[in-house]
């Protein structure tokens, strides 16, 4: 800091500077550990020097500020050395936190200027140990210079500081894109980013937060940062994927693949899914309802999407949102035809259709019977185009079953052939679903639709070893307790202690999809490489587990199904099928995304 004296004319002051003479003089700056610098100086003729438990720029300056201020208050030398050197971190505006993916993220966003932005940009060199860098940036606000001079000078500054990637935010910075050199995306708002961003991008990195107040940043710190003290579903995306290849290794060559993303992705999100598939290059995605794949469309994912249950309201959604409808019957088709007649198709393209057969499922579909007036009045009408016909398997799993399900591929393929000849242009068929792909390769057709074996639950036990676990639904120990034998615990008093008990309390409970049947020692949870059972009756938000003879801490990980304990086991015990565990997991649990 440099004042110029005259300035002060008649006023004593105490000055400190790094080039000029002043009251403090500081001559040199070392760094003799990595988290530490030592400052030396000159005061009053003498060398005297300190040494602080930090090594960046902001921190340093603060320090010789107190030093400065604590000088002139008239403190010994030695007295300050010894504070100086208990000094901690304090909640100042560069905050290092945790971060999703091992990232480790620095969040800045209480100012933005070009001064801070080069000490931000220090820190983030310093502190992160990752060696990729990235720089989430809002406009920057009041500088007084112009646009183009002033990005231009943020770009030199980022490529100086090595780095990788920037995200600017803003209108603004938009506008100076080409500007930047490096790997850069630009947003409108805050809000764009956050809706349309994979955070899966974000692994192993360090990324400082620099915004504006009124950008709102701490909304992207908050979905940056790691959730481990709540309960979460963990959702491994290499996993994911690994099991797509699986099955993807046991198609013909040809063969198409549909991933069913119905029911947000059964239970592990719908985008983050999706995108991953999409980058994986699946043929085909299905969902249940219309505005499941709307909001894959407005997340940017283009990758033909299949809607199973078209309703009544959502036919003009299909249409605009380039979506495929399945056609079940003659009342969802008139549906579609209204539509039809009510808007104007995208590009002028026919919309596409998926007609659904019913081969003995007897849910959704046409009877084969009544196939042939659905299919005139559809050739009739130019607007519509058959881009499939399928059909569904009802026991494809169940070996007791095999006869019934060879005849329902027999039928279809009757049918099919009928359908295709009549269209007179390719059509795709597909019949099977995860649990038939390897046990009737012969019907395979042109695609199959990959269900719960992407999600790593394989139908036939057999399969299991090739699949990877996807997800994990883990939480942590609120609190701990020693429980007297004989007391009662929960509600209702339904737990008993019959021993001296170490109780534990668990911060989810059956709003969050832990069935409340697990109760009274009929579930078990899995704490400390040991599965230990629930106490007494779950309750909406937290559930008791004994945990007697365990070296446990309040803040420990607990699993509730994952790596270490089985969904299909947890199954058995509810008395349920994984399925309805993973999507009737609430959507109050936060769901964490990891790729390598
Ligand atoms: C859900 C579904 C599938 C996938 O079934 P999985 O058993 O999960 O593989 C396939 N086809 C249709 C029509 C479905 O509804």
């Amino acid at each position: 800091m440099i004042i110029r004296s005259e300035i002060l004319d008649g006023i004593s002051a105490f000055t400190w500077s790094r080039q000029q003479e002043a009251t403090l003089r500081i001559t040199d700056v070392s760094h003799p550990q990595k988290q530490q610098s030592r400052i030396s100086g000159i005061y009053n003729d003498s060398n005297i020097s300190v040494a602080i438990p930090f090594s960046d720029e902001a921190s340093i300056e603060n320090a010789i500020h107190c030093w400065s201020l604590m000088l002139l208050l008239g403190y010994d030398q030695e007295t300050i050395s010894q504070r100086m050197l208990t000094l901690t971190p304090i909640a100042m505006r560069l905050e290092l936190i945790e971060g999703i993916n091992n990232c480790t993220i620095i969040n800045d966003s209480y100012n933005s200027d070009i001064n801070s932005l080069e000490i931000a940009l220090d820190f983030l060199n310093q502190h992160t140990q990752q060696t990729e860098k990235t720089v989430i940036l809002s406009d920057i606000l009041q500088s007084g210079k112009s646009d183009v001079y002033l990005y231009k000078k943020i770009a030199g500054m980022l490529a100086q500081k090595s780095i990788h990637r920037l995200i600017g935010i803003g209108q603004a910075i938009s506008k100076q894109s080409e500007q930047f050199s490096g790997e850069a995306v630009f947003f409108a708002t805050t809000e764009d980013f956050l809706k349309t961003f994979s955070f899966t991008k974000f692994h192993n990195q360090g990324i400082l937060l620099k915004g504006a107040r009124v950008f709102e940043f701490e909304q992207i710190s908050h979905a940056l940062q790691q959730k481990a003290h709540e309960t979460v579903l963990e959702i491994n995306l290499d996993a994911l994927i690994h099991n797509l290849n699986y099955y993807r290794s046991k198609l013909q060559a040809g063969t198409r693949m549909m991933a069913m993303v119905k029911a947000g992705s059964y239970g592990m999100g719908s985008f983050e899914v999706a995108n991953a598939l999409q980058l994986h290059k699946v043929d085909y995605l299905a969902v249940a309802y219309a505005d499941e794949g709307v909001e894959l469309r407005k997340a940017g994912i283009t990758l033909p999407i299949m809607v199973m249950n078209p309703d009544h309201d959502s036919f003009d959604a299909i249409i605009s949102h380039n979506l495929e409808p399945e056609i079940y019957n003659l009342r969802v088709l008139a549906m579609l035809e209204d539509a039809i007649r009510r808007n104007l198709l995208p590009r002028n393209k026919p919309v596409k259709i998926h007609l659904k057969i019913d081969t003995g499922m007897h849910r959704l579909g046409f009877e084969a019977a009544d196939i042939e007036l659905a299919l005139e009045l559809i050739l009739a009408n130019r607007r519509i185009y058959v881009q499939s016909v399928f059909t569904h398997l009802a026991s494809s799993d169940i070996p007791a079953d095999d006869d019934f399900t060879s005849s329902q591929i027999a039928l279809f393929t009757v049918v099919a052939d009928k359908i295709i000849n009549k269209v007179g242009h390719p059509v795709l068929r597909h019949v099977l679903n995860t649990a038939a792909i390897n046990r009737y390769p012969d019907a395979q057709f042109d695609m199959v639709r990959l269900g719960i074996g992407l999600y790593g639950i394989a139908p036939m036990a057999s399969e299991q070893q090739e699949l990877q676990n996807v997800s994990a639904l883990k939480s942590t120990i609120s609190q701990i307790k020693h429980i007297p034998a004989g007391e009662t615990i929960g509600y209702g008093r339904a737990g008993k202690a019959d021993h001296d008990m170490l109780l534990a309390t668990i911060p989810i409970g059956y709003a969050d999809g832990l069935h409340r049947i697990l109760s009274n020692g009929r579930g078990h949870i899995f704490i400390k490489n040991k599965l230990v059972p629930v106490i007494g009756n779950i309750c909406m938000d937290m559930t008791m587990a004994d945990v007697t003879g365990l070296e446990v801490k309040e803040g420990d990980e607990v699993v509730i199904f994952g790596d270490e304990r089985s969904l299909s086991e947890l199954a058995r015990e509810m008395g349920t099928i994984p399925y309805e565990i993973l999507t009737g997991i609430s959507k109050r649990v936060k769901r964490v995304y990891f790729q390598e």
